[in-house]
């Protein structure tokens, strides 16, 4: 993939959505929240930023190769 994602550790609600959508790419930690695991680079950036969208909380960031940050609006 081109584009880089992470989950914001203290942004994290543990809402499960990311994990349970997109297993993949997001499993949680020990503490429940959510971590970007190495399949997400099997995962197309299309699919990353849908999911990065869909998190209730705002946590995941999708970065592209520059640097810059994807709007997710
Ligand atoms: S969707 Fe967002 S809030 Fe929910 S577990 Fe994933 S990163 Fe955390």
């Amino acid at each position: 993939v081109a584009v880089r994602v992470l989950v914001e550790h203290d942004v994290c609600i543990s809402s499960g959505k990311c994990v349970g959508d997109l297993p993949r790419a997001f499993a949680f930690d020990e503490d429940e929240i959510a971590v970007v695991v190495s399949g997400a680079a099997e995962v197309p950036d299309d699919r990353l930023i849908e999911q990065a969208r869909r998190c209730p909380s705002g946590a995941i960031v999708v970065t592209r190769e520059d640097g810059s940050e994807v709007d997710l609006l």
